[in-house]
């Protein structure tokens, strides 16, 4: 099958013509329909994390299921799925305890050294092994992935668009229903209106918050933000963001959302809070970036600061629950998809992200 094949950040993904293999038990294989571009993939592509290669990029994607592995009985072939990049093990204590998103198994074994549960890949290129990405692999014709991880959706639904649901949306509406549980009534204010932020803003309008400010350097991006349920926007590329937020609202916010992972957009989340305001980080920085903030603070003023992986989500719970929203018109999803392309045009599509002024290309194989 043709698959994106990344192998390190001096050389250009490319589009190989790769093997894989039968699911093993528990595992399924799915025919990709259509997958998503992120930013996770782009700090891949850049060198910015660390990613076990040559791998098969791609951890957003939907399908159809087409083969299971010995001992799957919880999905049948034809059943539509949306991939999540975790698919939880189901035994580990955090899993146990209903925190699906903090796999320890994911964490330990899946995600850091790229393979599936029982430590092997699927995916090879003339006999050389080549890593999974996340568990998924979605740039490519066909996945394997652990049953766990395809989770059953409607058919009615469109797999050309709920593919966004996998990655930025479960990310973005996650974490403010999930991890922040923000609760109606509350001032939210959100930095970067990029795909998971304007996910971020709509999480917040589902959620009942009475204030919702868009933050950020292009203004085409608040205005957008405007369509998915912010009340106000900041124009934070003249000047600076939290000053703006407490002219608008003098006693600071209930939550801040950093949608953007850099150090100052972090330490500006935190500044933006409120008497016992919570900030919430749901970008994901290089790795080793640092930021501060003044203990002092937080403690006298009772505020938090949470990190959200995965917008805290029980993937077989959230997911279908995300698509039934957008079904129901209560989610916007068509709005965060800029493109489509061909699997061919990976590397265009990773170009165009890095260029900025696109949110979602979904490679279509
Ligand atoms: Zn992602
Ligand atoms: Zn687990």
């Amino acid at each position: 099958m043709k698959a994106v094949v990344f192998r390190d950040p001096e050389t250009r993904v490319e589009v190989a013509d790769v093997t894989l293999a039968a699911p093993k038990a528990g595992e399924v294989r799915v025919k990709i329909a259509a997958a998503g571009v992120c930013h996770s993939d782009l700090h891949v592509k850049r060198g910015e994390w660390e990613a076990p290669a040559p791998m098969v990029m791609g951890h957003e994607g939907s399908g159809v299921v087409t083969e299971l592995g010995e001992g799957v009985t919880s999905l049948a072939v034809g059943d539509h799925v949306v991939l999540s990049w975790v698919p939880p093990c189901g035994e580990c204590r955090y899993c146990l305890q209903g925190h699906e998103a903090r796999c320890q198994k994911v964490a330990t074994v899946v995600a850091p050294q790229g393979v599936l549960f029982d430590g092997t890949s699927r995916l090879a290129l003339n006999e050389e092994p080549i890593h999974h990405y996340l568990g998924v692999s979605s740039f490519a014709e066909e996945v394997v992935v652990p049953a766990s991880g395809a989770i059953k959706v409607r058919d009615d639904a469109p797999l050309d668009v709920i593919a966004v649901v996998g990655c930025a949306v479960a990310t973005g509406v996650g974490a403010v229903l999930n991890t922040a549980a923000v609760e109606p009534g509350a001032t939210v204010a959100v930095i970067g209106c990029g795909g998971v932020g304007l996910n971020v803003v709509q999480g917040a309008k589902l959620a009942g918050a009475e204030r919702i400010i868009a933050i950020d350097i292009v203004p085409e991006k608040t205005a957008m933000a405007l369509q998915f349920g912010a009340t106000d926007r900041i124009d934070s590329s003249e000047r600076d963001a939290v000053e703006q937020l407490f002219e608008l609202i003098p006693d600071g916010v209930d939550y801040a959302f950093d949608a953007i992972g850099r150090t100052i957009t972090t330490e500006q989340a935190i500044q933006m809070l409120g008497l016992g305001g919570a900030a919430v980080i749901v970008g994901l920085p290089p790795t080793g970036a640092r930021a501060s903030f003044e203990p002092l603070v937080l403690a006298e003023a009772d505020q938090r600061i949470l990190g959200s992986n995965y917008g805290s989500v029980r993937p077989s719970i959230d997911i279908p629950a995300l698509v039934d929203r957008y079904m129901d018109g209560q989610l916007k999803l068509d709005p965060l998809i800029s493109g489509r392309r061909p699997l061919d045009e990976a590397a265009e599509a990773l170009d165009d992200l890095e260029a900025g002024g696109v949110l979602r290309t979904l490679l279509i194989p």
